[in-house]
């Protein structure tokens, strides 16, 4: 690494509803409810997307993509998170690794981690052994764990490239 290391944090919680898909990471998870959203509802992507702007100072989701704009309506997280991958990518930065955490009841996410990385390593144009996935549950306790809800969290280590 030749620049300065920065970091970010993101956060991002959906309400699970019937009829919708189940997406996470961009990667569409077997289940009979699905995150509700203006988008997909990748809330992965979207706790992921928050952190590498705010590794770079560069604001947040909302602020990018607002949500009630129709242009975002219903659109695959991929496509803001390669968006945001151009963008830090013209500011300067180029993202190190990213580390996140999925909360929710069911289905687990543990068979799926390797797809979800592979496709967030593809995205971002750095190696999957850069790219860390954990699935937790909620217990049983609180929205995550009455199957309500998920919630993602996500740390991005970014590099300021020299000028
Ligand atoms: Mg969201």
């Amino acid at each position: 690494m030749s620049g300065v290391a920065r970091i970010g944090h993101g956060w991002d919680v959906h309400r699970l509803v019937a009829g919708r898909p189940l997406v996470l990471g961009g990667v569409d998870l077997p289940s009979d409810r699905g995150e509700d959203g203006f988008s997909d509802g990748d809330a992965l992507l979207h706790a992921l997307i928050d952190a590498l702007l705010g590794a770079c100072a560069l604001g947040d989701i909302g602020g990018h993509f607002p949500p009630g704009s129709e242009e975002f309506r219903g659109i695959c997280s991929r496509v803001l998170l390669a968006k945001v991958r151009d963008l830090i990518a013209a500011a300067g930065f180029r993202p190190l690794n990213v580390d996140c955490t999925v909360a929710l009841e069911r289905p687990r996410i543990f068979p799926h981690v390797p797809r979800i990385r592979r496709t967030i390593a593809e995205d971002l144009g750095i190696p999957v052994e850069s790219i860390s996935v954990k699935g937790k549950t909620g217990e049983g306790l609180g929205p995550v764990g009455e199957g309500l809800a998920v919630e993602a969290w996500a740390v991005a280590l970014v590099e300021e490239l020299p000028r």
